[in-house]
């Protein structure tokens, strides 16, 4: 039998929202961890009378909205799961179901506080499936006399307290406060991208895993002397290839033409390759290319791709390259590029 998700999908809200707008062709857009669940979804779904179509590409992040898909399937609505809202309005009307986390929070929580101890100010991160719970992570917190501090977003980052992979924002926001950050949530790659976005410490508080632990300090010199490697090792190329994403929310066509003229400028030449995922495979037939630089995520470069045989750099790490931008601001991602 299939297990229930521990994700609420908000099936009546969406069916609502389908016969209000009388859709008749809807596009589901689910994350990886959910698709295991999409047979019986888009079942209960069908129950609006609408035809229902899962979008079967990555889906990364809101920046990945199947914008084009749903055009090119004709949908009255598009519905994506597991993100925030971070695209303004688009033709289609789109809506955000942020699958709010079930999973209890206390026991990764209880597990951390040996680790934050003596942390008088602890700032609090989540991702948008479990900020609905931050509130009662703050009273854990209070109750064991610190004190927590849940830092608002900029740019496109709605709910206060909530990290992605390339907007820190909320976390900058208390950055000067707080002692260190409690982030909740599974995985490793947003405490790494705090720590190296704030300088401070993190602890993570894995509720999947109801476990908790310490990103290293050695971990993240190591990350920023790889990264230090990778642009000192750019530095006599002749040859750059310019990464744009063409998904919407990871185009940043402009940046790269100025990137581009600002190497031309320097005497290197410098071409623009557009791709929809950028994948080691199709970057490395490109093989006059000395050096490539990343405007599409910031975190394809950062956390490497496995069989690039070339340096890749984020667009800020190349900044910094030709001198436009400090090293010590390139990885304080606060949204954008
Ligand atoms: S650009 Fe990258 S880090 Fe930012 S939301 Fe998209 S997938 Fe995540």
């Amino acid at each position: 039998m299939d297990e229930p998700p521990c994700y609420d999908l908000e099936e009546e809200r969406v069916i609502e929202e389908i016969r209000r707008l009388d859709a008749r062709r809807v596009l589901v857009q689910l994350p990886d961890g959910l698709r295991p669940h999409a047979f019986k979804l888009t079942e209960r779904l069908e129950g609006a009378g609408a035809e229902i179509f899962l979008a079967g590409d990555s889906c990364y992040g809101a920046c990945d909205l199947a914008i084009r898909q749903a055009e090119s399937l004709g949908v009255n609505l598009l519905i994506h799961y597991g993100h925030n809202r971070m695209l303004p309005d688009v033709e289609i009307p789109v809506l955000y179901i942020e699958a709010a986390s079930k999973v209890d929070l206390k026991p990764a929580v209880e597990r951390s506080l040996p680790l934050i101890e003596g942390w008088e100010r602890v700032g609090l991160t989540t991702t948008v499936q479990h900020i609905h719970k931050l509130g009662e992570v703050a009273e854990m917190l209070r109750g064991r006399g610190m004190e927590p501090y849940i830092g608002k977003g900029g740019f496109g980052l709605l709910r206060p307290g909530v990290v992605t992979g390339c907007n820190y924002s909320s976390a900058i926001s208390i950055m000067e406060i707080v002692d260190g950050y409690l982030f909740i949530g599974g995985g490793r790659f947003h405490p790494i991208g705090l720590a190296l976005a704030t300088g401070k410490r993190v602890v993570a508080a894995d509720p999947y895993l109801g476990s908790a632990f310490i990103i290293e300090e050695s971990e993240i010199r190591r990350i920023i002397m790889r990264r230090l490697a990778a642009i000192e090792s750019a530095r006599y190329a002749d040859r750059y290839c310019i990464v744009v994403g063409l998904k919407p929310g990871q185009l940043h066509l402009q940046e790269a033409l100025n990137m581009k003229r600002a190497l031309e400028a320097r005497g290197k030449r410098a071409v623009i390759l557009c791709l929809d995922e950028v994948r080691a495979e199709a970057l490395n037939n490109f093989t006059e290319a000395e050096v490539f630089i990343d405007t599409a995520c910031p975190r394809i470069a950062l956390n490497g791709l496995e069989d690039l045989r070339k340096p890749f750099l984020t667009l800020r790490e190349a900044e910094a390259l030709i001198g436009l931008r400090g090293v010590e601001e390139i990885w304080r991602y606060e949204g954008g590029v």
